[in-house]
């Protein structure tokens, strides 16, 4: 046996109807909220993420799934949705060809990680992206449907926290307050928070070094530097966010790992994994679209962990079997007419299945149980030369002879109930 990749893992039957749940779930509200799906390639040009992520980040320093092709082009798997879908925003003129540029996508993104309980290399995500809209509604919009999205899988004690992290006009300020802040403290924290200070200092919050905290928690917070138009987009925000009667808290810490966030910044915790984890974060990048070559334009997003949301899904979710007919066979002539029975099952939308390999009556019936069958249809002996098919409801054990015209007819009344 040549086992799967560390850091992989299958989706099984069994845990795959969790998926499709999820997935159907998705789908449904981003189209209900006049989200557009689009399917972008899992390989991209590894600069895209240089440029987008940002090369000051862990995902593109250490993270990357990144090397030189056949052809000699430097390659990656995406470790992230978001510049893939500005890529394509700018590479086909979405603004031109949509009505609004609100797009969705659902897939695999990779990141060389060391695997851990809920984290894996290959790892799916939810992505939303919106393009050139920038009244705080349609920020309150996304975390909307972010919300919406944890309530619709019904996921227990989510809760939502917003920050904003000014833009380039005030931020700049905030790193210089919260540097002379750290002061003297900078050499007592850990190395990667030293390294932080120099390419980012906004990310020193992201931090998990128990032994820093202390420090952190005496930091400034970015929602006391933002210039006017910043504080009015906030404010606007959280205005939206409670007219819609959704529940948040402002996280001062809250700065996301990204080079690209500007202004709004927000994240949905949960407590499925024991200790507190983002099941979704995202935030507004209004540089982006123009630093990776489009036009200026803003834009605001999120990405959802599909891993993460399926642990989180409440006990019983998404098991119940798909209701179908079992077909059995009895002698060679049963088993020709129960095959031509089984074919016009499925034609007339049912689901049917019957057993190709055993011979004997009860193995067939075993099968059937095991199948959780609603309806288990007999063919063969007497019956079917009176030209009848034995229908047994398998839930009330009824059974009576159905003439061969009405089978599939009274089996939809069964396994349709
Ligand atoms: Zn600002
Ligand atoms: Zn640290």
């Amino acid at each position: 046996m040549i086992p799967s990749l560390r850091g992989t893992h299958d989706i099984l039957p069994g845990e795959v109807e969790k998926w499709q749940h999820v997935e159907r779930v998705a789908r449904a509200l981003c189209e209900r909220y006049g989200y557009v799906e689009i399917r972008t390639p899992v390989i991209e040009r590894e600069e895209l993420f240089i440029k987008g992520t940002g090369d000051t980040t862990d995902i593109v320093n250490k993270e990357m799934y990144a090397f030189t092709d056949k052809g000699g082009d430097r390659i990656t798997l995406r470790p992230e949705a978001t510049p893939s879908m500005v890529r394509a925003f700018v590479e086909h003129s979405l603004e031109q060809s949509m009505a609004a540029a609100k797009i969705y996508a659902l897939g695999p993104m990779f990141r060389y990680e060391r695997p851990q309980k809920g984290r894996y290399r290959q790892f799916h995500q939810l992505d939303i992206e919106v393009f050139g809209m920038n009244d705080p509604a349609i920020d309150a919009e996304v975390i909307d449907l972010a919300w919406s999205l944890i309530l619709a899988l019904g996921i227990p004690q989510a809760e939502l926290v917003i920050n904003s992290v000014g833009c380039a006009e005030c931020r700049p300020r905030f790193q210089a307050a919260l540097l002379a802040a750290l002061g003297d403290d900078l050499p007592k924290l850990c190395q990667d928070c030293q390294r932080r200070a120099q390419t980012n200092p906004l990310r020193i919050y992201d931090c998990k070094v128990p032994a820093d905290q202390p420090i952190i928690d005496r930091l400034p917070h970015s929602v006391d530097y933002l210039c006017e138009p910043c504080a009015t987009h906030f404010a606007g925000v959280q205005t939206h966010l409670t007219a819609w009667e959704i529940p948040w808290r402002i996280s001062h810490r809250l700065v996301r790992g990204l080079d690209y966030y500007t202004r709004t910044t927000f994240e949905v915790l949960g407590h499925a994994l024991g200790a507190q984890n983002a099941m979704l974060g995202g935030g507004r990048y209004d540089g982006l679209v123009k630093q990776l070559g489009g036009p200026d334009r803003s834009g605001i997003g999120f990405a959802a962990g599909l891993e993460r949301l399926v642990i989180a899904l409440p006990e019983g979710t998404a098991i119940a079997a798909p209701s179908r007919a079992f077909v059995v066979a009895i002698g060679e002539d049963g088993r020709t007419e129960a095959l031509k029975l089984l074919r016009e099952l499925r034609t007339a939308g049912l689901a049917a299945q019957m057993e190709f390999e055993a011979r004997g009556v009860r193995a067939q019936m075993k099968r059937a149980d095991r199948l959780q069958a609603r309806a288990t249809l007999i063919v063969g002996g007497d019956e079917l030369a009176r030209g009848e098919v034995t229908v047994r409801d398998m839930r009330t054990g009824d059974q009576r002879g159905v003439p061969r015209a009405d089978v599939v007819s009274v089996t939809r009344a069964i396994i349709e109930t």
